[in-house]
């Protein structure tokens, strides 16, 4: 299947044709975080995405540019710092840390470029973007002294929300802030000094002031990737107004189409409700750690459900996720195990080799369907399983299902960090050693309650087999039975 999005601009899902099929790299700008306070989970969730579809196109054999701005200043950043009483730079360099830190626990590739709004490379390029808006009256500076975009002479202004100018119309009074302003839809490209700002004002033909937020990303993007680009991604609560102001001024500028591919990423909810520091349902990813999860779970909850369905975020949510990658970590142990096994003969061997071109990959191919692509990942592991449980896989056929795993790894990155600690428990209780099992990691509470386990089962008293199993997952590790006995598998970390 060819490669294909779900446009937002169109509302329909296109094939994937980048500019110029020659031109490479494909340039990707995703707008990043507004660094006022650590960023919370569903704003994670849109950059997981966006990592997702990078790593996607790579997998495809493109080669790919992107771009993620900081904002670091706007009406929240400011405010921020004026309450802290620190420089707005002091301010939000704490929030810039924390983001970087929390999008390498979550394993999110680096974008590119990283540009800083307040950067006076981008101000300038912002200053010159206002003028030539002017210039052809599509701004105009009003009474107030700050310079607002003219909506009205921008035909196309809305249709990226699909929204209809008339429902801006004002009814009565309109509020204070927008007293200046033509037309209530008229959005701010440059914003007057006041005393509110205190220090934090640049210069501009237009006397003192500040860029508006929407200017900041239209500057930055075509700054860094030219007049044209071919994805643009956000989270939904971005498409209006802030994404389609950012056409309006590109376009406005240029004259040549902005944007090829807009995708956007719905929203996250916790237990079902909006989150919200007021409800106490608001989590930051070391919030989420502190409840002893581990940055690659989180990654998973957040992946593992399409990106433009809401995802409800919950603690069972999280608890499948372990489990999920629990079940990974086993296959993969046990496949190393017999890749590293040499002499060994099977039964039938070389059953269930794996198959170029997966469906995995070609689930993402479809609108990136992560779900779809996940279910085909688990058949294939419990078709796999149940042929090393016949004993029908040998160590060529094993390895190749390891090379196989490294393509879909290189999309998912959810490989453990260190490799699973292994033991086999014989029927009689006995402990042997297996693989790359490490005798002195089995913590002396996990070999009582296997041995016991054991000898429950050597009773056939199944209930009590059940719990201890439940008690030894709850330790982080994974149980199979197999003919020989139990096998433990200790969930990796990272
Ligand atoms: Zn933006």
């Amino acid at each position: 299947m060819a490669l294909r999005f779900f446009n937002t601009y169109s509302r329909e899902l296109e094939e994937f044709e980048p500019r110029d099929p020659a031109a490479r790299p494909i340039l990707i700008y995703t707008c990043g975080p507004t660094v006022y306070s650590r960023a919370h989970i569903g704003n994670f969730r849109a950059y997981v995405f966006e990592d997702l579809l990078q790593r996607h196109l790579e997998l495809r054999g493109y080669n790919v540019h992107r771009v993620m701005n900081i904002t670091d200043v706007d009406d929240k950043t400011i405010r921020g710092a004026r309450e802290a009483k620190v420089p707005l730079a002091k301010f939000t360099e704490q929030f810039k840390q924390a983001f970087f830190e929390d999008a390498e626990t979550l394993r999110i590739k680096r974008a590119d470029e990283f540009p800083a709004a307040t950067d006076q490379r981008y101000i300038d390029r912002m200053i010159e973007m206002i003028g030539a808006l002017i210039a052809p009256g599509l701004a105009y500076q009003a009474e107030d002294k700050s310079v607002y975009f003219r909506i009205n002479k921008f035909p196309d202004y809305g249709k990226l929300a699909h929204f209809d100018l008339t429902q801006l119309q004002s009814t009565g009074r309109v509020k204070h802030d927008e007293y200046d302003k033509e037309h209530i839809g008229d959005f701010a490209l440059w914003k007057a000094w006041d005393e509110e700002d205190g220090d934090v004002k640049w210069d501009s033909p237009w006397g003192p002031g500040r860029p508006g937020w929407h200017i900041e990303c239209s500057a930055m993007a075509t700054a860094l990737l030219g007049d044209q680009i071919d994805i643009h991604c956000g989270g939904v609560d971005n498409i209006f107004p802030h994404h389609e102001a950012e056409i309006a001024q590109s376009e406005g500028v240029t004259g040549k189409k902005f944007v090829r591919y807009w995708l956007h990423c719905a929203h996250l909810l916790v237990n079902g409700q909006k989150m919200a520091k007021s409800l106490g349902n608001f989590y930051t990813v070391p919030d989420v750690i502190a409840k002893g999860y581990t940055g690659r779970e989180l990654r998973y909850a957040l992946l593992r459900v399409h990106y433009r369905v809401p995802l409800n975020f919950t603690w069972e949510g999280m608890n499948e996720a372990r489990e999920s990658l629990g079940r990974i970590d086993e296959w993969l142990a046990r496949l190393r195990e017999i890749a590293q096994e040499e002499n060994v003969q099977r039964s039938t061997p070389n059953a269930q080799r794996p198959i170029e071109g997966s469906d995995f990959e070609n689930a993402l191919d479809d609108d990136l369907n992560i779900s779809a692509a996940l279910g085909f990942l688990f058949e294939r592991i419990n078709e796999t399983n149940r042929a090393m449980d016949e004993n029908k896989l040998d160590a060529t056929t094993a390895a190749a299902w390891m090379n196989w795993w490294e393509r879909i790894n290189h999309v998912l990155r959810v490989e453990p960090d260190e490799p699973g600690v292994r033991v086999l428990v014989a029927q009689t209780g006995e402990l042997k050693l297996t693989g790359t099992l490490v005798a002195e990691k089995i913590p002396a509470e996990v070999a009582r309650l296997a041995k016991e386990r054991a000898q429950a089962r050597l009773a056939k008293d199944f209930r009590k087999s059940d719990e201890l199993r439940n008690k030894l997952n709850a330790l982080g590790w994974e149980v199979r039975d197999t003919k020989d006995g139990q096998t433990l598998t200790r969930r990796a970390g990272g």
